[in-house]
Order: C-alpha cells, then sequence, then structure tokens
C-alpha cells in the first residue's frame, strides 16, 4: 500500500490501472477512520481490482467557527486500518495540493442542500461537491462508495453525478453501529463518557419513528412529534433538526410514502451528531 500526498502521482497511478484492463474504486474518506469507514473499503475491495482511499480533512466544507481545526487526524492509526482492508493506495493531500493560490472554482446545486444539513451548514455542501468532483477527476475509478450514514450527502453525490455527467458508478453503503445502536461517526471522540450514554437516544428516537411507521403511521408530522418528544426525554440532546423528506429531492413531505428519509441532527452537549432512517 502508498500513502501519496501528489495529485499527479495518483492520477498516474490509476491511469495506469485502468489501462492494464484492471478496475478501481475510490472512497473517500476525512480520516480517523473507524468500522464505518472499514465497511465500504472492504465492500469497494469485494467489487473491484484496486481500492483508493482518500483521506482529506477538507476545510472548504467546514463553515467559520465549526471543528474544522479540532478535527481528529491520525494518518499512522489510519494507515493500519486501511492496510488491514486491502487498500492499495491512500491519497493524503496537502490543503496547499487541493487549493492553489488563486483557487476560485466551485461546484454548487440548488435545492437539494438547501434543508436539513445545509439549513444549519450553509457552505459544507458546496465545499462537499467541490472536493469529491476534483477527487473524480484526481481518481478517474469506475465505482465510489459513500456511506448513508451522510444521506444528503449521498443523495447530493448521486444527483451531481447525473447532472454533470459524471463517468462513475455510486454505491451507497448502510450505517455501521456502535453494539448500544450510535452510528460511528470520527465525532463520537468529542463525547465524554456521560455525553456517549447519552447520545444513544439519536437511535432509539429512530426506532421510535420506524415503529411507528411499521404500525401503519402515515402522518409525517406525527412521527416528527414522537422523535422530538423521545429526544426531548434526554437532558444533554438540543435538537438542531427533525426532518422527514423525500429521499430523491430533499423536500419536506405530509405523508411517508415512497422513497423517504427521516433525518435528524442533535447536539449532544457540544458535539453535533447526525443519523437517519432511509425508508425505500
Ligand atoms: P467522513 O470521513 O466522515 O467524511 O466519512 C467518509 C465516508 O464514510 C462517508 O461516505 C460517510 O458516509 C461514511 N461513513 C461515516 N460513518 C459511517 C458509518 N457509521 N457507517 C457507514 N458509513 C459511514
Amino acid at each position: 500500500m502508498k500513502i501519496s500526498g501528489s495529485i499527479k502521482e495518483t492520477r498516474d497511478q490509476v491511469k495506469e490501472w485502468k489501462n492494464q484492463g484492471l478496475s478501481v474504486a475510490l472512497v473517500p474518506t476525512m480520516g480517523y477512520l473507524h468500522d464505518g469507514h472499514k465497511s465500504l473499503m472492504e465492500r469497494a475491495r469485494k467489487e473491484n481490482d484496486k481500492v483508493v482511499v482518500s483521506i482529506f480533512v477538507n476545510p472548504m466544507q467546514f463553515g467559520p467557527g465549526e471543528d474544522y481545526d479540532s478535527y481528529p487526524r491520525d494518518l499512522e492509526r489510519d494507515a493500519g486500518l486501511c492496510e488491514e482492508a486491502g487498500v492499495d493506495w491512500i491519497f493524503h493531500p496537502e490543503v496547499e495540493e487541493m487549493y492553489g493560490p488563486n483557487f476560485c472554482g466551485y461546484v454548487d446545486m440548488h435545492t437539494l442542500p438547501e434543508k436539513l444539513c445545509g439549513a444549519s451548514r450553509p457552505v459544507h455542501f458546496r465545499g462537499v461537491q467541490t472536493v469529491v468532483s476534483k477527487l473524480f477527476h484526481i481518481i478517474p475509478a469506475q465505482r465510489a462508495y459513500f456511506g448513508q450514514k451522510d444521506a444528503q450527502q449521498l443523495a447530493i453525490i448521486r444527483r451531481m453525478v447525473i447532472d454533470l455527467d459524471f463517468d462513475i458508478e455510486i454505491v451507497g453503503c448502510p450505517i455501521v453501529r456502535e453494539a448500544d445502536g450510535l452510528a460511528k461517526s470520527s465525532r463520537n471522540t468529542y463525547l465524554s463518557a456521560e455525553e456517549r450514554a447519552q447520545a444513544v437516544i439519536l437511535n432509539q428516537s429512530l426506532e421510535v419513528a420506524m415503529a411507528l411507521i411499521e404500525g401503519g403511521e402515515t402522518d409525517a408530522g406525527k412521527v416528527k412529534a414522537a422523535i422530538t418528544e423521545k429526544l426531548n426525554t434526554c437532558s444533554a440532546a438540543r435538537i438542531d433538526y427533525v426532518e422527514i423528506v423525500s429521499f430523491d429531492n430533499i423536500q419536506p413531505i405530509q405523508k411517508v410514502e415512497g422513497a423517504v428519509l427521516i433525518a435528524i441532527a442533535v447536539y449532544i452537549g457540544t458535539t453535533r451528531l447526525i443519523d437517519n432512517r432511509i425508508i425505500l
């Protein structure tokens, strides 16, 4: 396994693999890898000849006052986990390699980024789309693997690939959870022991929603109210949003039918966590 910070070297290697007739997968990450990331790598490993993981904490997708500086980083540990997962190449650029001195090109979109995380993080998805577009150009893989943990991101990337004709297949992978149901996240490391115990409320509130829906409830307002009520039983939880939207266009819906995304963002102490259920 090789680690490279060079766009040219990485692109040349991927082109060479493709010239040899090998299939190449890309798994974009911000590092501080956990079993959620590993599940993406393992799926990529099974379905492709070569696996490239990008590790880049992308400053463009963090707003002012967000956790760009404190975001956890540990390349050595990440490299070990990638090696275990059978990764062939880590692309780990410096910020200067990705964003040169006169950088001013952005990829943006209407509608899909406006609600949910885009409402509380206004520059986030522009940063995500821009960096993912760059990664797709640097690493012209046949397939790229994304987690359903970031469901709005997945919907936006799928839309972007269709609208801008990227020649890449987007593979969505299920959320990997801790034993008590908390979705794995690099940001879970911010939680104190007490907060960590309370953070289980996110998944529990979504369980309440699913039980209602499985029992025949289709009124999105009632399901949202039940999630909110459950979250409010936790003293450490402060709701950013509880939304039920169409998974196709991320717009609010009144009735739970078709492809539906139930998405929540909740502060536990000062740490903002997200979780969701997708009903297809
Ligand atoms: P990040 O490093 O947080 O940007 O995440 C990189 C990729 O890993 C994204 O596609 C995430 O959706 C995915 N991911 C993060 N956490 C999980 C998880 N718990 N289960 C599945 N995929 C995940």
